[in-house]
């Protein structure tokens, strides 16, 4: 089995290469739900979303964002009537939505999340990181930010001055998925918003330390691929490269992915991390994704 902690963009594009070369029923997800939240009366987990979409090949892989080819009739008509939306939710992408939240109130967030795999054909386990509401806030020079208003409203451009969110307890599944993985795989997500919070949940670094973890560095040379990573990490004082990412998980990682164009941070990586692995890491085709995740399959022992 292994068990991938993911985001909503950098490790999704990463699972589209797993999916490919590994048996569906011998991966677990492990999401992050720190922004979720109620849009326009419905639960949005846009990261699971994504997942799910990801998993069943209808994720719009533009935006990384929603269904590819859905309409925005309902959007739409919200907006003649008076009531815009923070968020441009699809048809069909809020179809999805709304049976998460009505299954939600029922089952809770976890089984909904295994129902709706369970009806898009997806083989393989998704697990929301935690089933309590979270609360994320972007300290920034123009004050302090819910997350979707930092990223939709203001398009990432205040200056951050620092990033808090809450804990909240695991998921039942969560640590167990872990414990009984022959590896572990953080995707290429920010490491601040989608991969920290996974980690802070009690019990997951400790049983990482038992645990082959590789993980795929988002940041090449001084910068993210794309997104706010830099500014989140920089507002933490972490070094926005691959050697920083390496140092967040240090405590736990037995190899780090880093991009060609880092190939001159080996030896410095080496001072973190056992094992360097130096590749391709721009996910810009199917076969960029295939290739990168046959090399991480390939270091596991
Ligand atoms: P979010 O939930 O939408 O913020 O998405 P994630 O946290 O899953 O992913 C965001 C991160 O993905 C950013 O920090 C990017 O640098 C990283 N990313 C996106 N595409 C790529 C890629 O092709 N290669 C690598 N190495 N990182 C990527």
């Amino acid at each position: 089995m292994i068990t991938v902690l993911s985001g909503g963009t950098g490790t999704p594009k990463l699972l589209q290469g797993i999916k490919e070369i590994v048996d569906p029923e011998e991966l677990t997800i492990i999401v992050n739900t720190l922004e979720n939240d109620y849009f326009s009366g419905v639960y949005v987990s846009a990261d699971i979303d994504t997942v799910l979409y990801t998993m069943s090949d209808m994720i719009n892989d533009e935006l990384w964002y929603g269904v590819k080819d859905d309409t925005f009739i309902t959007h739409e008509r919200l907006e003649e009537i008076g009531c815009p939306e923070l968020l441009r939710i699809g048809d069909i992408d809020r179809a999805t939505k709304i049976q998460k939240t009505q299954l939600m109130e029922k089952v809770g967030l976890a089984k909904a999340c295994e129902i709706q795999a369970k009806n898009m054909g997806i083989k393989s386990r998704i697990i929301p990181m935690s089933e309590e509401q979270s609360d994320i806030k972007i300290i920034s020079d123009i004050g302090e930010l819910e997350f979707h208003d930092f990223l939709i409203k203001h398009q990432s451009q205040p200056e951050v001055l620092d990033v808090k969110f809450s804990n909240v307890t695991p998921s039942p599944g969560v640590v167990d998925a872990i414990k009984n993985s022959d590896a572990v795989v953080i995707g290429p997500s920010n490491p601040v918003t989608s991969i920290s919070p996974i980690l802070s949940l009690e019990g997951v670094r400790d049983v990482l330390k038992d645990t082959y973890v590789v993980a795929v560095s988002p940041i090449i040379g001084s910068d993210a691929v794309s997104g706010p990573a830099s500014k989140f990490m920089k507002a933490l004082n972490i070094d926005v490269s691959s050697v920083g990412v390496a140092s967040l998980y240090s405590d736990f990682l037995d190899n780090i992915v880093v991009d060609d164009k880092d190939s001159n941070l080996k030896s410095q990586l080496n001072q973190i991390v056992n094992k360097v692995t130096v590749t391709n890491t721009i996910m810009n085709s199917l076969d960029a994704k295939k290739n990168l995740a046959q090399k991480i399959i390939e270091s596991i022992p």
